[in-house]
């Protein structure tokens, strides 16, 4: 069977969710096809969760001008598709006079790009605001802020499923072919014609402009890796280090999550395979030496997990640095919009790239904005934020609000049974796990994984050979060890 939309978009990370949920405004038919299980599995899910204020870019860049926009509309987004959000501000510390002149240097050129409120501190500003902090100067952003990005992704997915987009989930592109009308895209054994097709691969969109025969790309994979620490209070905002010239981040950070813990990372390694997300002894002990300058009292005894994402950078080892997002349609090859090298800040400026490419479309097809669009999302309620008198009425109308599944995190089995039944469908631990936020915690899932699974096969009918973490390749069982 043959599906037939106007626009097809590879790739359900942030951007591709986005750019959905943009092009959902309008009158026209939109399929996202997307490899894995669920939405949010590659760098959208591997990040440090920063809401960028746009300084470090260079004035005049797409990535500059889509970050400062991004900054500035994430709030509003983040209320419309009730995603957790927390405007914290940000220091960048300097331990040099080399760190304190490349402050000053970020500072214009984040008022060149419209940042508001960015401020040069002494080493006594610094002292009297964060005495914890290593450092002997600082430069503060207050427009920066944490989020959650699975559930800022997850959000974006249902709102534009919501108006009218279909999802298509384990569904990995494997050729495109132009034809008079548009595009012949094959996934497996299925097949979808569109007229226009908006390439969101993230790590793999160099591959997937060669399907469509554009080969003048080429991502090189470079991997970030981060330890993850208990809860803590010890940070009330993310504190960098001056960021260091032909690196292939923004250096080492401290940086409190959403959710209450305190990641460290990333380091930036360029790697041979996009798929290598492994967290190794080298580059953890550096990064926790690093971060041990920044904030002298770290404790060891903190870390409860590690994990790595991978950036699709344009600029090779040698070079090092970002090169800017290159968002267009194909001159060579109309009605192919490629987004190659969406790396840092991506998910920031995800929402502006989304508007970008209906700029871009708009140009060569009919764009009629919809009467009927809701730009709104309800996520799945907290129990364990609400009111003792909310939690006891919750109870009262339904008793899987008085169950609690995971501990560490207060999660309760109402809650678990929403992320399981989520409009995408997406049936993983992990789609379970970033949408009720269960597992997450000191306990990494000892406590509440076997109760998701018994819950998954009791109330669900899954059979538990079916249950995986992230879909194939991951399952939790392979077999009865009693018939
Ligand atoms: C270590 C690190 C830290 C970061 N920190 C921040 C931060 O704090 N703030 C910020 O703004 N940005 C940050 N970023 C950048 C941000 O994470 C990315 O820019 C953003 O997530 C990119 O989203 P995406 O949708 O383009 O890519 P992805 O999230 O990688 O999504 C691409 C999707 O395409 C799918 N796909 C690939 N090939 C195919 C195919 N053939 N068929 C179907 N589907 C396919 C993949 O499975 C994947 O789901 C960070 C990135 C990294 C790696």
């Amino acid at each position: 069977m043959t599906h037939t939309f106007d626009i097809l978009i590879i790739g359900g990370g942030a951007v591709g969710c986005a750019v959905a949920r943009e092009l959902s405004r309008y009158d026209v038919s939109i399929a996202l096809l997307e490899k894995e299980a669920d939405v949010a599995a590659g760098a959208s899910g591997r990040n440090s969760a920063v809401v960028h204020a746009g300084f470090n870019n260079k004035p005049g860049s797409l990535m500059a001008k889509l970050c400062v926009e991004g900054n500035h509309g994430f709030e509003a987004a983040c209320r419309e598709l009730d995603v957790p959000y927390r405007k914290t501000g940000k220091l960048l510390v300097a331990f040099d006079q080399a760190d304190l002149d490349t402050l000053a240097r970020l500072k214009a050129q984040g008022e060149e790009n419209g940042c508001q409120g960015l401020r040069l501190l002494s080493r006594e500003e610094l002292r009297a605001r964060l005495p914890q902090v290593g450092g002997i100067g600082a430069f503060e952003s207050p427009e920066t802020a944490v989020f959650d990005p699975f559930q800022y992704t997850v959000a974006l997915a249902e709102n534009a499923q919501k108006n009218g987009v279909q999802f298509f989930l384990n569904t990995k592109v494997t050729a495109i072919e132009r034809t008079a009308k548009g595009f012949r895209v094959t996934a497996g054994d299925q097949v979808f014609t569109a007229r226009r097709v908006v390439n969101c691969a993230g790590l793999h969109s160099a591959e997937v402009a060669a399907l469509a025969g554009l080969n003048r790309y080429h991502i090189y994979p470079c991997r970030g890796e981060y330890f993850i620490l208990d809860k803590t209070d010890v940070l009330p905002m993310p504190i960098y280090p001056a960021p260091k010239a032909g690196i292939g981040g923004l250096g080492v950070h401290l940086t409190p999550t959403i959710h209450g813990n305190l990641i460290i990372g990333p380091s930036a390694e360029y790697i041979e395979d996009p798929a290598d997300t492994a967290s190794t002894q080298v580059v953890m002990d550096k990064l926790w030496a690093e971060a041990q300058q920044l904030l002298p009292g770290l404790n060891g005894r903190q870390i409860i997990g590690s994990y790595a994402g991978i950036r699709p950078k344009q600029a090779p080892p040698g070079e090092g640095g970002f090169r800017d997002f290159v968002i267009r349609e194909e001159v060579s090859c109309p009605g192919l919009v490629n987004l190659i090298g969406i790396e840092s800040p991506g998910l920031t400026a995800s929402l502006p790239i989304g508007r970008m490419v209906a700029g871009i479309l708009s140009l060569s097809m009919d764009m009629t904005e919809k009467k009927d669009f809701d730009p709104t999302r309800k996520g799945i309620l907290r129990f364990r934020d609400q009111s003792p008198e909310e939690q006891a009425r919750l109870i009262a109308e339904d008793p899987d609000y008085g169950e609690v599944v995971c501990r560490c995190q207060t999660v309760t089995k109402a809650e678990i049974r929403q992320a399981i039944e989520n409009p995408l469908g997406a049936r993983t631990i992990s789609a379970i796990k970033y949408r009720a936020w269960a597992t997450t915690g000191r306990c990494s899932g000892g406590y509440c994984l076997p109760k998701i699974a018994e819950i998954l096969t009791e109330e669900y009918g899954m059979a538990p050979e079916a249950i995986s973490h992230r879909g194939d390749g991951s399952h939790l069982f392979t077999g009865r060890v009693k018939a």
